[in-house]
């Protein structure tokens, strides 16, 4: 009977698994904390970049200021020469423009500032943020990694165990058990009372028996795994009690 070889291979699928889900767990929290890292560190270099360019407008926009603040100068000086009344309000004019396109540039120039300071602020908040992920990855990162190569080390040890079993295991019956594996994930599962313990349904009497007598491979009915019996104590006790009677 095969049952007990598949029974041993169903098990190291099981570790295998776990194996692989533990491994697959600490491979995604390992990769979200180094995505989080680098998304950090994306954004910081993006703020940065962002405030260089705010930063030369708003020195450009200063140095217009400058400028302007010189011409206003250079026709105050000339006002006072003014040869005529028209040209008095000639330079006025060209004053008041002046001054206005000032007032308009300064305030350009304070909202960039508040522009600044708020990609400082979130700047500041990224930092924060990439210094934390960066304590938590230093902390955990290399624990990680050392179990990750545990486990997959584990996990080729069980693969080898795994084809040793297989090979004693006829192909038909290995490729049956690989199917409902893949459709159920647990191929081969107890009765208890009677009871399918994959899908927890009851079994017709007939075929409990045949599961019983361990004499060929029997298929729930109902989720079509592979059945075994191991026995509980109470059957135990029944079959004793029936072969005292028989002797
Ligand atoms: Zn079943």
């Amino acid at each position: 009977m095969d049952i007990e070889q598949l029974k041993q291979l169903q098990e190291i699928d099981v570790q295998i698994a776990n194996i692989l889900q533990e491994k697959n767990a600490l491979e995604e929290t390992l990769k979200g904390d180094e995505d989080a890292y680098h998304s950090a560190e994306e954004a910081i270099a993006e703020f940065d970049k962002n405030y260089g360019q705010i930063d030369a407008e708003r020195k450009a926009k200063e140095a217009e200021i400058q400028q302007t603040n010189e011409m206003i100068k250079r026709w105050d000086s000339r006002l006072k020469e003014a040869k005529s009344g028209r040209e008095y309000q000639a330079f006025m004019r060209e004053i008041n423009g002046a001054k206005k396109d000032i007032g308009e540039i300064e305030n350009a120039v304070m909202r960039m500032m508040e522009e600044l300071e708020k990609i400082s602020k979130n700047k500041e908040e990224e930092k924060q943020k990439l210094e934390e992920i960066g304590k938590r990855l230093q902390l955990v990162s290399e624990q990680s990694r050392n179990r990750i190569t545990y486990l997959a080390k584990q996990r080729d040890e069980l693969d080898l165990q795994r084809n040793t079993i297989a090979k004693n295991i006829p192909s038909a019956l290995l490729s049956m058990y690989e199917q409902i594996k893949k459709q159920r994930h647990v191929a081969i599962v107890e009765v208890k009372k009677s009871v399918c313990q994959g899908c927890h349904v009851n079994i017709p009497p007939q075929l409990f028996n045949e599961v019983m007598m361990n004499k060929r491979i029997i298929h729930c009915p109902h989720c079509q795994r592979i059945l075994y019996y191991v026995g509980d104590d109470e059957a135990q006790e029944r079959k004793q009690k029936r072969n005292k009677k028989a002797v």
